[in-house]
């Protein structure tokens, strides 16, 4: 009777799981140490999407079989962000510290939406570095989310609190009347027009400024936009500020935005994805100057700082406003001063989830494994592995720069009189060759070769192996012979 009532999916022989426990981590030691000896992607054929295929299994499987099935259909076949070629996309690494994290995070399987536990104290931890990161107060708040997308839409959120007070919570944005207007360079992320909409507020009043040759927005443009906006009748609220622009890394002027931020009454939030990290490299934080001056900046410790995915972070200099665009009354969700309810405020009072997994325990391990100091020299080398690429492509005939260099991504092109095709077909000649994988963007009406350079396991081999393959490939397309005969 006790028998038939007992259901638990724990193992009834569990050294046989701790030996295939082993065995896991084993395959994926080597993975990550081996990583460079593999294509950064390669395309994955048709039976094995096939396999993906299968019916809803009632019955179980042997853990050994899913195990050789994720060895042989699923780990070979991802984008390939840990690989040291992967320059696609604005994209972290991970780090071997993080993976071992993740594991301890999921044994542990905490849901750090609240309660008096000390997962919310690793939390607070990385809150208050964080904080010192950025030189904000100890009055201001911070809340792990899934990425900056999420991050942006909570600072439009707390944004749009300030601007109309709290009330709007309950009566929305119609029964206030009120239009709000935000501003942001043309060169922003999309999904701060994304956070526009989500918000109800719509994407029309995202004013899209335009951006001067080094990819900054234009002050001039921003602040005559703010005034024709105010003679319309419209109420200007927000600026966003980008740290790290998608396309070529250009950061805004934030002192001057924050002056402008400052003398409009506006609420000054910046997009700093993976810009704003930057301020532990030495030699970029100068170039982040004004940041400690935002009302909220968005950022992911997944993207430069080489957590594991996902980590994204919102920071909010005043935590009361932060708490009073989130937090809400329910009968279980009770706070008391003792026992399990005890220990509030609690991170679900300062975002959309109640349920949140442990994303903290992966960057507290991070930060104490490697250090500031250790982070910020993956930075700066990414930024010097950039500027050695420039110069290989100024001194290359065939090669021209497209856009100036002011971080760690570099726009070029393979000079034809037929340039965006066959750079097009550089790139996808790249990508599916397994050496490098750059992706392509529009500069200037032009296509380019972008290269972003975030990873921590590049080194200038990579960079040359990339550019002896385009030199290769570039000379293929335009005289017509197959890849092939290059290699
Ligand atoms: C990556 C990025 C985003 C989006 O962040 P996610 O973590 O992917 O949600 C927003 N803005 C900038 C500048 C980015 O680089």
């Amino acid at each position: 009777m006790k028998k038939r009532l007992n259901h638990t999916l724990d193992p009834s022989d569990w050294d046989a799981l701790r030996t295939q426990g082993h065995r896991m981590l084993d395959d994926i030691f080597d993975y990550m140490q081996y990583l460079r000896e593999r294509p950064v992607w390669q395309p994955a054929p048709q039976e094995v999407r096939d396999r993906f295929r299968e019916p809803l299994p009632a019955k179980p499987t042997d853990i050994d079989a899913i195990h050789q099935a994720f060895m042989q259909d699923v780990l070979p076949y991802s984008v390939g962000n840990a690989h040291p070629g992967f320059m696609g996309w604005v994209q972290g690494g991970g780090t071997p510290v993080g993976m071992l994290a993740e594991m301890l995070a999921a044994g542990l399987n905490a849901n750090v939406g609240g309660r008096d536990q000390i997962p919310l104290e690793v939390e607070r931890q990385v809150l208050r570095w964080v904080r010192e990161l950025f030189r904000f107060p100890e009055s201001a708040s911070g809340l792990f989310v899934t990425g900056t997308s999420m991050a942006n839409l909570i600072g439009v959120l707390v944004a749009r609190t300030s601007a109309l007070g709290t009330g709007v919570r309950k009566t929305g944005l119609l029964a206030d009347g009120t239009r709000l207007t935000a501003y942001a360079s043309a060169a922003a992320h999309s999904c701060v027009k994304q956070a526009m909409d989500l918000s109800g507020l719509g994407q029309d009043a995202l004013r899209s400024i335009p951006f001067n040759e080094h990819g900054e927005i234009d002050v001039a443009a921003l602040e005559s936009a703010i005034a024709a906006d105010r003679s319309k009748g419209f109420k200007p609220f927000l600026i966003v500020g980008t740290a790290g622009t998608v396309d070529c890394g250009a950061i805004d002027n934030l002192t001057i935005l924050a002056d402008v931020a400052q003398r409009e009454d506006l609420w000054f939030h910046i997009d700093g994805a993976y810009g704003a990290l930057a301020v532990m490299a030495p030699d970029v934080a100068p170039r982040l100057a004004g940041i400690e001056r935002a009302d909220s900046i968005a950022f992911d410790f997944h993207k430069w700082a080489q957590v594991q995915y996902d980590a994204g972070f919102i920071l909010v200099r005043d935590g009361q406003m932060h708490y009073d665009t989130f937090a809400s009354p329910a009968a279980y969700l009770q706070r008391e001063t003792r026992g399990l309810a005890a220990n509030s405020p609690w991170p679900c009072d300062f975002g959309p989830d109640l349920s949140r997994g442990f994303r903290a325990l992966k960057t507290w391990f991070a930060i104490k494994a490697y250090g500031v100091e250790r982070l910020g020299k993956v930075i700066s080398g990414n930024c010097a592995l950039a500027r050695y690429l420039g110069d290989r492509i100024t001194t290359e005939p065939m090669l021209e720069l497209l856009a100036p260099i002011s971080l760690n991504i570099v726009c070029f092109g393979f000079r034809s009189a037929d340039a965006d095709r066959v750079n097009n077909n550089i790139v996808i000649a790249l990508q599916e060759s397994g050496i490098a994988a750059p992706s392509t963007t529009v500069i200037n009406g032009r296509l380019a070769i972008r290269v972003a350079l975030f990873n921590h396991r590049t080194t200038v081999d990579d960079v040359d192996a990339l550019l002896r393959a385009t030199l290769d490939f570039g000379h293929a397309e335009t005289t017509g012979t197959s890849h092939k005969e290059h290699e």
